[in-house]
């Protein structure tokens, strides 16, 4: 079981919608995001029309599912979900489509894996509110043009440069979602005890904040674990003493960092000479899916600067040696 998996098992799916908050003023941080989401919000219903197709964008765990609900919730409107790949045939969209109401909001999670022609379908869609479809074959086909409900499209993806240029400029607005300093995630932290009914004091909530790489989901995740282990070796309360522990146990660094993130930084240093080196060359090497250090490690470790991409590959910084209390080279 890892800790930082890009998406929610079957198991933690539950867990995670008892924590989602359900309004703006609920949802922590991502401040700039919540105040434009906010005007775009009420001036949709001042002229009683649909919110703008909305496009969410950002690394996995930082609230995009959970803002797709807050935006249907502040509308008044229900909400339908499915994914990029769940979509396997243009069928497949042209009947979740015909089957919204008025106003619905539509939210596809990693929108960036859609095919073409599944695209296709959306275009006119999100544009028009119809969708053509082509009925027989050979000669005797023709197109019949059907009208849509009003809806609003919320796309999320971890990467926005995959997504088609078509694709992108059909959405009105574009926010991009970052990662989470310690001071809001301890809020979190405090959030999810509170949900969980676990007594937790402010030091180790921040010390499983300081842990969470920036994201909410691990955050719930670690305060998870550690509240297993108050339970187990304490009293239940979780204290700063109980966190340091259990954070140890699991193998989560003071910044975060798991096995997978040693694993790779120390791959590149002690095979690579500390780079650079290709993602696929990396992945092979420590034997994990290039998509997944991509998608999943990379962007943190991008973000606090302890590796750098360049045109020849990733390359391990100085932070990073000292981070793993190893020599700088020639430093
Ligand atoms: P994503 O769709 O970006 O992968 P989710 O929306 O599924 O992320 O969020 C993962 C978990 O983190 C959920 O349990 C959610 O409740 C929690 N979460 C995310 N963002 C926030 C936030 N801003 N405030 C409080 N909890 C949050």
């Amino acid at each position: 079981e890892r800790i930082i998996s890009s998406e929610a098992d079957l198991g933690e799916i539950s867990f995670e919608t008892s924590l989602r908050p359900q309004t703006l003023n609920q949802y922590i941080g991502q401040d700039k995001v919540k105040e434009n989401l906010a005007v775009f919000i009420k001036a949709a219903k001042l002229r009683q029309e649909t919110l703008d197709h909305v496009l969410l964008y950002g690394p996995p765990g930082l609230g995009k599912t959970t803002l797709a609900s807050i935006i249907a919730n502040e509308m008044g409107v229900n909400i339908r979900t499915t994914a990029g790949p769940a979509i396997e045939r243009p069928g497949d969209l042209a009947a979740i489509l015909t089957a919204l109401e008025p106003g619905d909001v539509l939210f596809i999670d990693e929108i960036h894996r859609l095919t073409r022609s599944i695209e296709e379908v959306l275009y006119p869609a999100m544009e028009d509110f119809c969708l053509d479809i082509v009925i027989g074959k050979g000669p005797s086909a023709r197109s019949v043009r059907l009208d849509l409900p009003p809806f609003t499209l919320v796309g999320a993806t971890t990467r926005a440069g995959s997504l088609s240029a078509p694709l992108r400029d059909r959405f009105g607005v574009h926010s991009r979602l970052e990662y989470y300093n310690s001071k809001q995630l301890k809020e979190i932290v405090i959030r999810t005890a509170e949900v969980l009914d676990v007594e937790i004091d402010s030091q180790a909530a921040a010390e499983i904040a300081s842990r969470s790489r920036g994201t909410p989901r691990i955050a719930n995740r670690l305060l998870k674990r550690v509240r297993d282990f108050a339970q187990v070796r304490g009293d239940g309360r979780i204290d700063e003493e109980i966190a340091l522990k259990s954070l140890d146990l699991l193998q989560v660094d003071r910044l975060g960092l798991d096995h997978i993130d040693h694993k790779l930084l120390r791959g590149i240093i002690e095979k690579f000479r500390g780079g650079p080196v290709g993602l696929e060359t990396i992945a092979a090497t420590i034997g994990e899916e290039a998509h997944t250090i991509e998608d999943v490690y990379e962007p943190y470790l991008l973000q606090i600067g302890f590796l750098q991409r360049t045109p020849r590959g990733r390359l391990v910084t100085d932070l990073a040696y000292r981070h793993l209390g190893l020599e700088v080279p020639g430093g």
